[in-house]
């Protein structure tokens, strides 16, 4: 069977494929060594309609099939893991509400977000609570029949420095409940994070809730509703687009790696053609070959509502995360000294492939998931 792209779909995969050559790789070494994203790229990224990539043209959105959303998250991820990262949140958290939210939130947010008119960001993480999400300790208590007031602290909240909005979960009468609050709401403080090993563009931050008082409305779904189903419609795009962001990333190594092997002699040869580096070429293509498939395949199911579409991207994104620090430390070993120069491409893809290992759940827990589903699927 040979997958192939529509004519549309070729068309956007080349416009993304330009706009990260020509925008985001000249400038990624410099976000990651500045840790942020300029603004002016912020624009191009909304211009292109790329934070409203899922989202339907009604609110300004791309309407992407999940295949050229995919295509996408492979190209940004070719570039740059923060760039993609910035554009997965908007994605993330403009699906939660379209699927999810009221009506009013909706015609409020989502244009916004899509127009990077609003910056959104995903906050579930606490410094106590990791993968281990159903135990977050951050309350929402009601006030009165119009207001609740939130307790807590988050940590780890990408683009929490500059975000305008965060869909935040905490407990409401005990059970897991999501909320969107504004970065004014009194009582919420920000406190950068820096220096992390990479993604290092993120502007992550500490988020504190100090008796913070929301209104009921701004609940996205019911109580209860929390992380099941309105935490998994965001982390479930997140996993989707990190397995193909790190196919990109597994792509930008193995194209270095041709390119610097192509001209480097070491013992009267290029290093193209001594058999220990034929060897890691030839692995990274074929792991690549394979990561991309498994993206394929998930994709397509999600596209189709296919039950096991969930189970399918955490497939894909655990063998990917894999797959991608394993050619990112082989590139850099292909390139000797000047893989470990902060100039070069590939240590910052290595140390951004190593993030992917640990967000959106860890591999420990996509193991556990994927041998439940394993014990289901194949049982006598
Ligand atoms: C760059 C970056 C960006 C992030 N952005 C966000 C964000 O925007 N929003 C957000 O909410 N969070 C964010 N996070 C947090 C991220 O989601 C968590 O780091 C992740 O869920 C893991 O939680 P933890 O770090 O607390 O690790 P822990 O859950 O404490 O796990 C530590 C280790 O123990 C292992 N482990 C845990 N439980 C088990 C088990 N049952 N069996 C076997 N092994 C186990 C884990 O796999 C891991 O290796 C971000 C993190 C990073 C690094």
């Amino acid at each position: 069977m040979e997958i192939k792209l529509s004519e549309q779909q070729k068309r956007n995969q080349t416009a993304f494929r330009d706009f990260v050559n020509k925008e985001i790789i000249p400038h990624a070494n410099q976000h990651d060594k500045e840790e942020r994203i300029p603004d002016e790229l912020i624009k191009k990224l909304a211009r292109k309609r790329y934070f409203g990539a899922v989202l339907p043209e009604q609110y300004g959105g791309h309407a992407m099939d999940y295949i050229t959303y995919g295509l996408l998250n492979e190209e940004l991820g070719r570039g740059c893991a923060s760039v993609r990262a910035f554009m997965m949140m908007q994605n993330m958290v403009a699906l939660t509400i379209h699927k999810w939210g009221s009506e009013e939130q909706k015609e409020r947010w989502l244009g916004r977000i899509a127009s990077g008119e609003t910056i959104a960001a995903f906050a579930l993480t606490e410094p106590e609570v990791g993968s281990d999400a159903m135990h977050i300790e951050t309350s929402f208590t009601d006030a009165d029949d119009s207001k609740f007031i939130i307790n807590g602290h988050k940590k780890w909240i990408t683009l929490g420095q500059i975000a305008d909005l965060f869909l935040v979960f905490g407990k409401k009468r005990g059970k897991l409940s999501a909320v969107l609050v504004e970065k004014d709401t009194p009582g919420l403080t920000k406190i950068p994070i820096g220096g992390m090993l990479g993604v290092r563009a993120s502007m992550l931050a500490e988020l504190y809730f100090d008796n913070c008082s929301v209104p009921q409305e701004n609940l996205v779904g019911r109580a209860g509703f929390g992380f099941v189903p309105v935490g998994i419609t965001a982390l479930n795009l997140g996993r989707y687009s990190i397995a193909w962001g790190c196919v990109g990333i597994g792509q930008a190594c193995l194209e270095a790696c041709i390119n610097y092997a192509s001209n480097r002699r070491q013992f009267g040869d290029y290093l193209k053609n001594h058999q220990l580096i034929q060897e890691m070429i030839a692995d990274m293509t074929v792991n690549l070959k394979a990561g991309r498939l498994l993206c394929y395949q998930a994709g397509q199911m999600q596209e189709e509502g296919h039950e096991n579409a969930i189970m399918e991207i955490m497939v894909a994104k655990y063998f990917t995360s894999k797959m991608a620090c394993t050619i990112a430390s082989n590139a850099v070993q292909v390139h000797g000294a000047v893989g470990c120069s902060s100039d070069s491409a590939v240590q910052r893809h290595l140390r951004d492939a190593k993030i992917m290992e640990i967000i959106e759940g860890t591999s420990q827990i996509h193991q556990i998931k994927i041998a439940d589903y394993a014990y289901r699927e194949y049982a006598e």
